[in-house]
């Protein structure tokens, strides 16, 4: 398929299988895929290791206000993945860990850190021809991308979901307490004052609860092909 130069924003709630789908997309259309939950999981990283979230969970936000200045991260394309790097070093890996998973949200609650990482998605997206997900893509970081999808799914469906990830990369969580996490941060996200996770009144919904990801594709192809008026290339 031919796709003009679009930007393609995909939000939802947690574990929906928002950057799989996204990524699939991308692949398939040819098109650059960008992780925006990746950077408000780099910045947390960046709290925790700097030890400005305290024992009780709460953020020393006037330390990593100014630690920012000295926090640079990006994405590097490897064999098909997108790995974030802080500086030279990879941390892909650490950060989707359960115990940042476990502070994320809290901190991407700050404001002055959704402008810091906003300010980044929009120079990593300056040339368009992007599909990028995560919670406020549609309504606050490109309101005027060219199609917006809100994804959802049964919780249980979401929780088994990223338990099985977890499980896949070595991990050994509990069941109950990656259900209570969904549970968390979509209350946090959904909650928070500044860009709070919502659906864009032109979105479209996709409840993948029971849907194989060829039909993902198959779905959002189709919904791309009549928007734009586009045509699948002949095969010879
Ligand atoms: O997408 P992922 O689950 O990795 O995102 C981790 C967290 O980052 C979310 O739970 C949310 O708190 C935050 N986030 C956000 N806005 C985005 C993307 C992610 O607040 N656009």
């Amino acid at each position: 398929m031919n796709v003009p130069d679009i930007i393609i924003a995909v939000d939802g709630y947690s574990s929906t299988g928002k950057s799989s789908f996204a990524k699939a997309l991308s692949a398939r259309l040819g098109l650059l895929y960008l992780d925006s939950g990746a950077m408000y999981r780099g910045v947390t990283l960046h709290a925790m290791e700097k030890g400005l979230v305290r024992e009780d969970g709460s953020i020393d936000s006037e330390a990593l206000r100014a630690s920012l200045g000295g926090l640079e991260l990006h994405f590097e394309r490897s064999a098909g993945k997108s790995l974030l790097y802080s500086g030279a070093r990879c941390i892909e890996e650490q950060i989707r860990t359960l115990e940042v998973s476990a502070h994320v949200s809290p901190v991407s609650a700050i404001p002055f850190v959704r402008e810091w990482v906003d300010e980044r998605l929009h120079s990593f997206a300056r040339e368009g021809r992007v599909v990028m997900d995560g919670r406020d893509i549609g309504t606050t970081v490109f309101p005027d991308a060219q199609l917006k999808i809100f994804m959802t799914a049964d919780e249980k469906v979401r929780a088994q979901r990223r338990f099985d990830e977890l499980c896949a990369k070595g991990q050994a969580p509990v069941l109950e307490d990656v259900l209570e996490n969904l549970r968390e941060r979509d209350y946090i996200d959904s909650h928070r004052e500044v860009s709070p996770l919502r659906q864009a009144a032109d979105a479209f919904v996709l409840d993948n609860s029971a849907m194989s990801m060829e039909e993902e594709l198959a779905w959002a192809t189709g919904l791309i092909q009549g928007r734009f008026s586009l045509l699948e290339a002949p095969t010879c």
